[in-house]
């Protein structure tokens, strides 16, 4: 289901042609930008103008690695999963404003309809015309609006669940970032503790005084 969401944004920054590039890419390790351009059938270049769109809004992070015989680079790629989520929620909510926006309108404005064309006519376009319809003269009869928020309605009502749905996925992101800090933190402070022990076992060994000498004399012979 991500994967189906993740799919319609990355088509809507970087055009049809990316569509497939979210099954390419991972959430964990980075990808050789050539696997993704054999497998898209598509040029180096091709790809990575793709990739540097999406990366654009921060859904893909890379890492280079030089070439040492030929000299350039080659990129590495992966999917931000959490960047991912939190872009999806803000377009869900973009969405979801949009068509609030529009059950408005139709519950405070009318509308009006040729009945042969089926062409829509706002209040002002209606009076502007006189009712008639501009492309055969028809009369305009007035546009019950129920069915249409009704319409609406059922889109709320699908992207509200769309909207958990990623909410739920956030939630999950967003712990396992939190434990992977809270391991970082904890081999920090094994690592300090380490080398704390170690630093107070060396001057248990040497005094202090013998070590000034020997750094003096040091500074001596050069
Ligand atoms: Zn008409």
């Amino acid at each position: 289901m991500l994967k189906k969401f993740l799919k319609e944004i990355i088509v809507s920054i970087a055009g049809k042609q990316a569509e497939t590039i979210i099954d390419l890419l991972d959430g964990k390790k980075y990808i050789n930008e050539f696997i993704i351009a054999k497998k898209l059938n598509l040029t180096i270049n091709q790809t990575r103008n793709i990739l540097y769109k999406i990366s654009d809004h921060g859904l893909v992070s890379f890492i280079r690695k030089k070439d040492k015989k030929k000299g350039w680079y080659t990129y590495f790629w992966k999917l931000e999963i959490l960047k991912c989520l939190e872009f999806l929620k803000a377009d869900i909510n973009k969405k979801m404003d949009q068509i609030y926006h529009q059950i408005k309108s139709r519950e405070t404005k009318e509308f009006y309809i040729c009945p042969k064309c089926n062409i829509e006519f706002n209040e002002e376009n209606a009076l502007i015309h006189n009712f008639a319809c501009n492309e055969c003269g028809e009369i305009m009869s007035r546009k019950d609006n129920a069915p249409v928020i009704k319409e609406y309605n059922k889109e709320i009502d699908k992207l509200r669940k769309e909207l958990g749905f990623v909410d739920e996925e956030l939630k999950i992101e967003r712990e396992k970032l939190e434990k992977s800090k809270a391991r970082e933190i904890s081999k920090e402070e094994k690592l300090k503790k380490e080398k704390r022990k170690k630093t107070s076992e060396k001057t248990k060994r040497k005094p202090a005084k013998i070590k000034k000498k020997s750094k003096k004399s040091k500074k001596k012979k050069k």
